[in-house]
């Protein structure tokens, strides 16, 4: 084979780049390529020391996650964001990025339930203490607060009995203390809240859920708002090979074009749907954020602005059994532990997220045994009112 551009022989493993000629691409490229040659060593030292961009190998950062965490960073009004490989392991880069052994850090009691296993389970392994407190209760944070207490880590929206936190009031208390907040923004999304314009150190996000949307990728988001910070958060990424494949980062861009679009339908399908279901005689309780009768209404209001999401609960009057024959009864939605698809998902906490509640535990939290979490998708809301019809019917 001959190189054509200087006619002297090269070999088929040499990677050429592609000829688009005078054209361009209209959709991103995706690069696979897991290392980056230099054109020489004083590139290289421009690259290390900062002064040119450029990559070196794929573990520490390649150009389709570049391109996507600047999309995030521009929703999220943040700078230098880190996409990783699932939200966990942004939470994870998080908090092990800048804790310690020795320091403490302060979560809130209904966090994702991988984030609650950390605050109960792993951290304590690594001499990082942990507290859980009530998130619409900021009285109990500062009381929680020690000398020693490094961080909070919050979600705005509670997963699965959609409890508004006060984060008026919690970010208050971090002010005060001197603490940095870190939020979990993956319920809410910057279209209904923007924790950076309100007193927030880092953002998370699963993107797995409502920004990639289409259920075909795990990715994580994580942006600090100190470049020390961000940097420390970045090393332990890499380091521990928290982060993403290009071929995911890639396919959550395009899933994240239509973020917009998607959340307006599927929140307008969520407010018709939490209000059809609040009429149902075989429904006992309904808990969207935007209907007047939930308990955190006003404050979600504030928070949200009328952005109240996709996410509604809701308990039928009847027991598991009840509970099961209304989901073999529903074709269109999916009966699946996960939330931001465009189709509807189901889930029931008793029998999943919660399982490893006793019933009083689940008591107290509000999740009986004909208690369902739905993410709400972008599907003819007809259809699925005419599933929860025919589901209902077999409760
Ligand atoms: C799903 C989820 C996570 C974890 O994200 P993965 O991408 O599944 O690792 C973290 N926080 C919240 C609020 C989630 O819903």
């Amino acid at each position: 084979m001959t190189d054509r551009r200087n006619d002297r022989p090269a070999t088929l493993v040499r990677r050429m780049p592609l000829n688009e000629g005078v054209s361009r691409p209209v959709v991103s490229p995706i690069q696979p390529s897991v290392v980056y040659a230099s054109p020489d060593i004083d590139t290289l030292h421009a690259q290390y020391e900062g002064r040119a961009q450029g990559y070196t190998y794929a573990r520490e950062g390649h150009p389709n996650a570049t391109l996507l965490a600047q999309k995030i960073d521009m929703l999220e009004g943040a700078t230098g964001g880190l996409v990783t490989g699932s939200g966990m392991s942004a939470v994870t880069a998080a908090i092990m990025g800048l804790m310690g052994a020795g320091d403490h850090i302060i979560g809130a009691d209904q966090l994702y339930g991988r984030s609650l296993r950390l605050m109960h389970q792993d951290l304590a392994r690594f001499g990082i203490a942990t507290t859980v407190v009530d998130p619409t209760d900021p009285a109990a944070l500062r009381a929680a607060i020690r000398p020693e207490t490094k961080m909070i880590l919050v979600e705005v929206v509670s997963n699965p009995t959609l409890r508004v936190a006060d984060m008026e009031g919690i970010a208050a208390v971090a002010a005060e203390a001197g603490v940095r907040l870190a939020v979990d923004n993956t319920f809410t999304t910057p279209i209904g809240y923007r924790p950076f314009d309100h007193g927030a150190d880092i953002v998370i996000h699963s993107v797995t859920k409502l920004l990639a949307g289409h259920s075909d990728v795990t990715l994580g988001y994580v942006a600090a708002k100190d470049p020390a910070d961000a940097k420390a958060i970045y090393d332990f990424a890499v380091t521990t090979g928290l982060t993403p494949s290009p071929y995911e980062c890639w396919l959550a861009e395009r899933g994240l074009m239509t973020f917009p679009l998607r959340f307006d339908r599927a929140e307008a399908n969520a407010r018709a749907l939490a209000d059809w279901l609040a009429g149902q005689p075989k429904v006992a309780k309904v808990l969207y954020p935007g209907r007047a009768d939930h308990p955190d209404h006003a404050r979600a209001q504030a928070l949200l602005g009328g952005r109240d999401g996709n996410m509604l609960s809701f308990a039928i009057h009847g027991d598991e059994a009840a509970a099961n024959r209304m989901v073999q009864a529903m074709p269109e939605m999916a009966f699946a532990p996960t939330l931001g698809d465009v189709g509807t998902t189901l889930s029931h906490p008793a029998s999943s997220s919660h399982r490893g509640l006793t019933p009083e535990g689940r008591a107290a939290l509000g999740i009986s045994d004909g208690f369902f979490r739905m993410s709400v998708g972008i599907e003819d809301v007809a259809i699925l009112m005419a599933d929860l019809e025919a589901g209902l019917a077999a409760v």
